[in-house]
């Protein structure tokens, strides 16, 4: 489902040209994009926001959340994983659409690399950092589009479940810190089960979505970078070493057609 999501954004970046100023009001009062900024950070925000619109793709999506006839997301800074983000308190409304979602970007968020393992696609950019290659932007940017991809996982996420996990998550965990760490304990599998796997795998499998959009954003921006290969070259091998079981969702993108893209999966 979310990846249909992405190739629709794709195709939408694609056919229009976003004439639109893409921070204009949204159509309507329920839905849109908030942007509540303490002025201190207005100007670094700015530079990350007009970082992340630099690409079809970043406009595009930010113009379906824009004009949203529903879902509200307001970003803020503040919170006190300075160089992370995160993206939470999610509402849904009786049909059981998501209403609203809040990304909070960390006032350092372009910099600081998160570690490879769960994090292949921001943690590819490091070393073309150091390199001067690219700027900070490039990477607050980047990590603005791995909230992007939470909010669309979750928007395809039934609330039933995304509550059900948060409910079980800590009985789950209770239960493992008490019985040696054993995972085939059979009221664990059981939770397991009921969850769609252990809270590692929700996690994880939530991460990831972030990282796929992320890809699909980095793939865009470094369309014209004679280092883009080996940007995603990078990407490929953490993918390949820390994240086989998810490495579809990254190869779809890689092979989707638009905008050029000259590098092999
Ligand atoms: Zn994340």
């Amino acid at each position: 489902m979310i990846s249909i999501q992405i190739v629709n954004a794709q195709r939408l970046a694609q056919k229009s040209n976003f004439v639109r100023d893409a921070s204009a009001a949204p159509a309507s009062e329920a839905g849109g994009i908030k942007e509540i900024i303490p002025a201190k950070y207005q100007k670094r925000y700015d530079e990350w926001k007009t970082e992340f619109l630099s690409t079809d793709i970043g406009k595009a999506q930010w113009d379906m959340y824009s004009h949203h006839p529903r879902l509200q997301i307001t970003i803020t800074i503040g919170g006190k994983s300075v160089q992370g983000a995160g993206t939470g308190k999610y509402k849904w409304n009786d049909a059981g659409e998501l209403v609203a979602a809040t990304i909070m970007l960390g006032e350092k968020l372009d910099e600081g690399y998160p570690s490879a393992v769960y994090y292949p696609v921001m943690n590819a950019l490091e070393p073309f950092e150091s390199k001067q290659l690219i700027g900070g932007s490039v990477l607050a940017a980047t990590k603005i589009a791995h909230e992007f991809g939470h909010v669309m996982k979750i928007s395809v996420t039934s609330r039933t479940l995304y509550n059900l996990q948060v409910q079980l998550f800590p009985i789950y965990n209770k239960i493992f810190l008490s019985n040696g760490y054993n995972v085939n304990d059979p009221r664990l599998v059981e939770i397991a089960e009921k969850m769609g796997g252990n809270p590692v795998q929700i996690w994880e499998d939530r991460e990831y979505w972030g990282e796929a959009n992320a890809m699909v954003y980095l793939r865009d921006r470094m369309a014209k970078e004679s280092f883009q290969c080996s940007i995603f070259g990078r990407i490929k091998r953490y993918v390949e070493l820390y994240a086989s079981n998810y490495q579809e969702r990254f190869v779809q993108i890689a092979n989707s057609t638009a905008p050029p893209y000259r590098c092999t999966w």
